[in-house]
């Protein structure tokens, strides 16, 4: 019997996390060909969510959880499900319950057909905002231009993953993670499939404008280094530019003579050169920031209990 992995991610849902495992139970017992794993990763919750968990294990045997020592974030929780999952596939889900189970069955059937990677697509995203649908769209749209790997859009961490991807992830062991790149980047045989996102049954999101901008800025500095290029071409642009200007000036004072009108101007052209240098240097910083953190090759996680009790130090090594 095939076994299926479910990874949940947890940080601060108990609110949702009783629901989302009723849930899990009942459309996993609907699908009694397979074997399945539900493997909790408790991203360093501070509320009730480890003990819920737990009380799940007591009398489910499908129940797994991973505990880490800390909240480390979402990416980092999903790398650690990765590396202690079992199963033939892998399903990645919300704790919050806005991607629906029901959706398993017809992934694990596109992975019978031979996909390895099947994600869905949210149609619709409820309880979301305007702006934030909007300047999501815009990111995708600016991230797909720069980027060489193909990043889909609306498709989450919502997908069936075969064990071929999921060894391939565990790969990828670098510290500014950017899953959703990542799905595009190692390949295999692709399906997409779509499904109607709901809002959260409970809790709040524990996204804040900040992780989501640095998440943003993870996207597009991990898969492309066209804003370092911008600076060569706007920095050559402005070069000619000011060599043309200078050969104007020349000629002017040579027919007319000399000119000590221009002072608005002369502060105007230090002051354009001044911002444009700072935000190329910004802009090489966020990369060199980057650098900095990779090279530290520190493991991406730590975990406080496994529950099948193999705590040896198995942050495997790269
Ligand atoms: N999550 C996590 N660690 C974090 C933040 C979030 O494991 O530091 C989990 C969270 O418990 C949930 C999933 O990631 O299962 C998605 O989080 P959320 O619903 O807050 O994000 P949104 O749906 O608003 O993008
Ligand atoms: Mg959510």
């Amino acid at each position: 019997m095939k076994t299926i992995t479910i990874l949940i991610p947890a940080y601060n849902e108990e609110a949702v996390i009783d629901k989302m495992y009723e849930k899990l139970d009942s459309v996993c017992g609907g699908l009694p060909q397979y074997q399945f794993e539900f493997l909790f990763v408790n991203d360093g919750s501070t509320d009730r969510t480890l003990e819920q968990i737990k009380a799940f294990k007591q009398n489910d045997p499908r129940v797994q959880y991973v505990d880490l020592s800390r909240n480390f974030g979402k990416e980092p929780a999903m790398l650690a499900g990765f590396d202690y999952a079992n199963g033939d596939a892998l399903i990645t889900i919300d704790a919050d319950l806005q991607q629906p189970p029901e959706m398993f069955a017809e992934m694990i059937q596109w992975w019978e057909k031979g996909y390895d990677d099947v994600y869905a697509v949210r149609k619709e995203r409820e309880g979301e905002t305007w702006l934030k649908k909007w300047t999501s769209t815009m990111y995708y749209r600016v991230l797909q231009k720069v980027a060489k790997v193909k990043v889909y859009p609306q498709a989450g961490d919502f997908r069936l993953l075969d064990k071929k991807c999921i060894q391939a992830l565990t790969k990828l062991r670098e510290h500014e993670r950017y899953t959703k790149g990542m799905y595009g980047w190692i390949g295999f045989k692709k399906k997409e499939i779509s499904y109607i996102a709901e809002a959260r049954a409970g809790g709040e999101t524990k996204w804040n404008i900040s992780d989501l901008m640095n998440l943003a800025l993870n996207g597009i500095t991990s898969y492309s280094t066209i804003p370092l290029r911008i600076w060569s071409i706007i920095g050559t642009s402005i070069s000619i530019l000011s060599f043309i200007y200078l050969a104007v000036e020349i000629i002017r004072t040579a027919l007319f003579g000399a000119n000590v009108d221009g002072y608005p101007s002369l502060i105007a052209g230090i002051l354009f050169l001044g911002g444009i240098q700072l935000i190329s240097l910004g802009i090489i910083g966020e990369y060199l920031g980057r650098v900095f953190i990779e090279t530290k090759e520190r493991p991406v996680y730590f975990i406080q209990e496994y529950s099948e009790g193999e705590t040896e130090e198995d942050e495997a090594v790269p």
